[in-house]
Formats: structure tokens, sequence, C-alpha cells
């Protein structure tokens, strides 16, 4: 990480927690909140984190026509007064997020009010992941778990967090292509379906990653943007970069009513092996078979999932 920005955000994150109320309140619950594991094999472990602050996050509604200028809560004239952030190259502000996952949580959106689409910023998020390597970031598209998907912003917390960084260095993986240092994998870990891009040339990472945006648009649900989620991570000099294609957003269980709900919104970072339940029974009620059968509900099917790896093999 570059020293000084890292030593920015260091003094921001003991600023906001000694100085700003509701930030100290969640961060303090955090720590002290219920958190379990389920282990699947020898190489793939689910947490479940019950986090009642995420109520709203798992709730959010998307409608467009809801989130206006006037009350979004990225904007910078509706932040709240105590919230600071630190300006990143005129495009981003780099926040504390006030209701954590992580021990760190950072949110870091756009200065301007513009729609959350990955299109255009992909090399920012990995310019972003560079700079942040003590950080895994992550992009939420605007269906699939983005809390304010009209106005554009990355997720970053702390590395190591979310089970599958280090998984994936031992998992069984499929080399697709391999193109001057820049390999693409497949991956099907733990009932999630993968594509994993590493490498080192950020230009090679976002054509690579352009022509696969546009192999998705003809297999997944694609307005605005084909579904998915992403956790970029920097190591040994090079990105590693998870996409995760989605088919669906929120599993059955969602919609059921009474005991057979299960309110679980999941997004990158419920992919990358944390799951967040707001509610303490759904964080009791899960699983292994409910997680299978959820992750399998929203991850693509079997047949589009080899379509697509047919069309990304060399
Ligand atoms: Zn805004």
């Amino acid at each position: 990480m570059s020293s000084l920005l890292y030593n920015h955000i260091e003094m921001l994150i003991a600023d906001q927690l000694k100085n700003w109320e509701t930030a100290r309140v969640n961060y303090t619950n955090l720590s002290k909140g219920l958190t379990r594991e389920l282990k699947f094999g020898d190489n793939i472990r689910i947490k479940i984190q019950y986090n009642p602050e995420r109520m709203r996050s798992s709730t959010a509604v998307r409608d467009p026509k809801t989130v206006e200028r006037k009350s979004c809560f990225l904007c910078r004239d509706n932040r709240p007064p105590q919230q600071m952030g630190i300006e990143y190259r005129n495009d981003y502000i780099i926040l504390i997020n006030p209701y954590p996952i992580f021990d760190k949580h950072l949110t870091l959106p756009s200065l301007s009010h513009s729609p959350q689409l990955i299109a255009g910023r992909f090399t920012d998020m990995l310019e972003l992941t560079k700079q942040l390597s003590e950080y895994s970031l992550f992009y939420n598209g605007p269906n699939c778990g983005a809390s304010a998907p009209d106005h554009f912003h990355f997720q970053a917390g702390n590395k190591g967090f979310m089970p599958i960084e280090d998984e994936f260095q031992k998992a069984e993986k499929e080399l697709l292509s391999s193109l001057k240092g820049c390999n693409t994998y497949a991956l099907n870990h733990g009932f999630r379906k993968v594509l994993v891009l590493c490498g080192s040339d950020s230009l090679k990472l976002t054509m690579l990653f352009n022509h696969i945006m546009r192999i998705f648009s003809s297999y997944l649900p694609s307005d605005p943007e084909p579904m998915i989620n992403i956790i970029s991570l920097w190591q040994d000099e090079e990105w590693s970069i998870f996409v995760f294609p989605r088919q669906k957003h929120r599993p059955d269980q969602y919609f059921l009513s009474a005991k057979e709900q299960i309110l679980l919104s999941p997004a990158s970072v419920d992919f990358g092996g944390v799951l967040i339940t707001p509610r303490q029974e759904d964080y009791e009620k899960l699983n292994k078979e409910t997680i299978k059968d959820i992750f399998e509900q929203l991850s693509l099917e079997d047949k589009i999932w080899e379509a697509i790896k047919n069309e990304l093999r060399d």
C-alpha cells in the first residue's frame, strides 16, 4: 500500500471512531457480534455473521425513482456532518462505512452522483485495489446488492476476512486462457461459480474484463448491466479479480412468509464466503443444505456456465 494513503486512512478511521457516535457504536457492536462457521470439505468455509445494522441494505428496494440526488446518502450534501473523507484523484472519496461488516470497512463513492455501472470504471478499481493493498475491494452491481444503485461506489474491507481470498490458492481450478501473463480461471467453489482473472498488466486485464462482460451480456440478466459481483485483491505483485456472474439477486427463501422466510440478500461479501444475516433467527436457521440451495439459485445454471467457459477458452 502506498504508505501515505495507508497512514491517511488509518488516521481517518481513528478519528471517525473517536468523534462520530454512530460509527463508534456500530464498530463496537460489530466487535462483540455473533459469527459462526460451517465447513464444506477441507478447503471451503462459510462464515455467518449476525448483523442487525445491515437490515436496511439487505431489504433495500431497487426502484430508480426512489433514490434521487436530494436524498442520496452518498452525495456530499446529504452525508452526516461528522463523516469525514479523503479525496482520491478528484474522482472518489474514501469514507468509513458506518454500518460495518469488516473491522475496517470503507465506502468509496464517486464524487459525482452517477449510476452504479462498472463500464469505464474497471481500471479505477484496479488502481484503487493496488493503492489499498491491505484491503479487498469489492463492487456490487445495481441489481445484486448495491444499496445505492444511483450513486457509483466501491467498498473495501480488511484483507483475509473473506475465506475465498485464501481458499482460491488451494482450490481446484480450471485455467481457461493464458494471454501474456494474464490468466483466466474458472472455479466452482462451494456452489458459487466464479471467474478469476490474475495478472499484473492493468490494460490487458481491463480488455479481458470488457470481453467477459460482452459475453455475459448474452447469457445473464443484463439491465442495465450483466448481474455481477466483483472482489479484487492485490498481492504478490499482481491482481486477483473474482467475478461472480449471477442469475438472481435474492433467493426464494427471501420471499417466503413467517417461519420459512430467510432474509438474505447476497452480494460480494456473501459470495466471498461471509453470509450477512440482519435477523438472529436467520443466523440460527441457516444450515449446509440451505446455503447450498441458496447459492445454487443465485449462481449460473451449469449449462450457461459451460457455454460461457467455452467462449473463454483459448
Ligand atoms: Zn448521490
